[in-house]
């Protein structure tokens, strides 16, 4: 497994992320700005506005995980699974290089709590 390049995809990912968290944050208070200006329909403004700061969870819950992941390659665990410590298949690193699980234990997790955000 090429531990290097998906530490660089980790980190490539985590700028991004925390370049589009900090343009979230921004752009919900402008909204906030914005609907105290104009006091037309503010349920609208109040939907807009809720909608943005979920994107912006959403990111943060990514950012998190790719904050461990890469911690995870800090510490030589990276591509194990956290809970039975088996190997993560490298397709699946493929695809979402932050996954602290492997397939089988995503799905146990999906299935007891509902999907989980993926980019
Ligand atoms: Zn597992």
């Amino acid at each position: 497994m090429n531990i290097s390049r998906y530490k660089q995809l980790l980190i490539e990912m985590e700028g991004r992320l925390w370049t589009r968290k900090a343009r979230d944050v921004k752009s919900g208070r402008e909204q906030l700005i914005d609907t105290a200006a104009d006091a037309g329909d503010a349920s609208v403004a109040d939907e807009a506005e809720s909608e943005d700061f979920t994107e912006a969870e959403l990111d943060a819950t990514i950012l998190q995980q790719v904050q461990d992941a890469l911690q995870r390659i800090e510490n030589g665990t990276y591509g194990q699974c956290l809970i039975d410590g088996g190997p993560i298949s490298p397709k699946r690193l493929d695809a979402v290089p932050w996954t602290p699980y492997c397939i089988r234990h995503q799905k146990l997790l999906e299935a007891a709590s509902g999907p989980t955000p993926t980019l």
